[in-house]
């Protein structure tokens, strides 16, 4: 066993550390003020290989492992909740499925644009009346000559507005839609400026402000047979898939969220007096920092788990959701926590911890919820549970492979 980062993490750590300070930090207060997304943030991630880090060389990617990928998100979500959630939907929701489940073709004509970021990309799963039940979803998918006619709504949809390609879920069985029998569902790689698709953005939201949420309507949208990803009747188990992945990502970040927490409460109960001494040394003050220290190094050793774990290309869906479960509540408590110690300057956006409040909250609740995560846990450990293997696994991290030219 060796808990050590390689030369490579430690590189791709501090590439993405710098990265967020240098480009990220002088804006996030003010795009979140005003409810901004900032779209230049992609070609600057592109050109660091952000945006493909984990995905090979040969499909435009940087060819590093699924531990840079956590690392990577740790770093963005340090610095802003919004700059994580485009790696958790364009890399984790998106690429890595057509990584896993694509066709060599569709990898060519969609994979390698997106890792090298010239296209967005996102996942299109949630609907008005349907989240954690997704056997709920009532899109639609008919089939016509060479085309597949997608109907429906998608709602809650990060970086909806601003994606060029779209993951999404539908049924194909209406038989099978009414029986809730999920190998009716199946799944289709979409474009933006096809007819019939338009898409929006939802305003008022608590966190993520400086991000991009939306939703998708698609009437009547003709997608070639060729745009289905993985075989019909997969579309479940495609998604469910992604979100191991999405879901690996969200852990990264919470950790990185709560990171900020600790070190912006440390900062403050430095110079902060009360009674005449810094508010660090009252020991009600130290507990709440002891416990974000704790809730760190745990998340922390949980997503690095999963990312080992997918590096040797062994099912973690387990071990991903309960890291997921893990950091996002600890990020909740801990910037709950993080505002407690900032008294009534904390309740001001003078500082930075009212916004890592509001933004943790949202992965509590996307990506499967609280509850979802500990209905899942409870069930693995009564053997109500068991993985059955996939047609297509995540392929394992294969340095050769994963650094070779086409
Ligand atoms: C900022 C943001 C970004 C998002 N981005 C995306 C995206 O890019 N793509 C996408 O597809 N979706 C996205 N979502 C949607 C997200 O995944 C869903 O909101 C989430 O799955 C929960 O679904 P819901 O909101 O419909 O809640 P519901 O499923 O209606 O649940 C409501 C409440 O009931 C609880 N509950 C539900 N069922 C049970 C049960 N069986 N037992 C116990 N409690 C239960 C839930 O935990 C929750 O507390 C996003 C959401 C947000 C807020």
């Amino acid at each position: 066993m060796d808990f050590a980062l390689s030369e490579e993490h430690l590189m791709v750590q501090k590439m993405v550390r710098e990265f967020a300070e240098r480009e990220i930090a002088p804006t996030v207060k003010e795009n979140d003020r005003k409810h901004t997304f900032d779209r230049s943030i992609l070609p600057k991630m592109a050109a660091q290989g952000i945006l493909g880090i984990c995905i090979p060389v040969r499909y435009g990617g940087a060819g590093m492992d699924y531990i840079s990928l956590g690392l990577t998100c740790e770093e963005l979500e340090r610095v802003d909740t919004s700059a994580r959630v485009i790696m958790s939907v364009h890399v984790g929701l998106n690429s890595l499925g057509l990584l896993q489940w694509g066709t060599e073709e569709q990898k060519q004509k969609y994979l390698v644009p997106q890792a090298m970021g010239q296209k967005i990309a996102t996942y299109g799963l949630t609907e008005p009346a349907a989240g954690s039940d997704v056997l709920g979803i009532q899109s639609t998918a008919r089939r016509e000559g060479d085309h597949w006619i997608l109907n429906g709504e998608k709602m809650w949809i990060s970086l909806a507005d601003v994606a060029d390609h779209f993951l999404i879920f539908a049924w194909t069985d209406m038989e099978k839609k009414r029986a809730r029998d999920h190998t009716g569902m199946s799944a289709f790689i979409v474009e933006r400026g096809w007819p019939g698709l338009e898409t929006g953005t939802i305003h008022g939201k608590l966190g993520v402000r400086a991000g991009n949420t939306g939703f998708i309507s698609m009437t009547d949208v003709p997608v070639p047979a060729e745009n289905m990803l993985g075989l019909e009747g997969e579309g479940f188990r495609i998604a469910m898939s992604c979100l191991d992945n999405g879901r690996y990502t969200v852990a990264a970040g919470a950790t990185g969220l709560i990171r900020a927490c600790l070190e912006a409460s440390v900062k403050y109960a430095n110079e902060r007096q009360t009674f005449g001494v810094p508010i660090g040394q009252h020991q009600l003050v130290q507990q709440m920092i002891a416990n974000m220290v704790l809730k760190y190094e745990a998340a922390r050793l949980l997503y690095l788990r999963a990312g080992w774990l997918k590096n040797q290309g062994i099912r973690n869906t387990r071990e991903t959701g309960l890291a997921k479960w893990f950091a996002t509540q600890s990020s909740f408590e801990s910037a709950d926590d993080a505002v407690e110690i900032h008294g009534a300057y904390g309740y001001s956006d003078e500082y930075d911890v009212e916004r890592y409040l509001r933004n943790s909250k949202g992965a509590v609740i996307y990506e499967g919820s609280k509850e979802i995560q500990q209905l899942m846990q409870a069930q693995y450990a009564l053997g109500y549970r068991s993985d059955k293997p996939l047609r297509c696994e995540l392929p394992a991290y294969d340095p050769e492979e994963w650094q070779r030219e086409a």
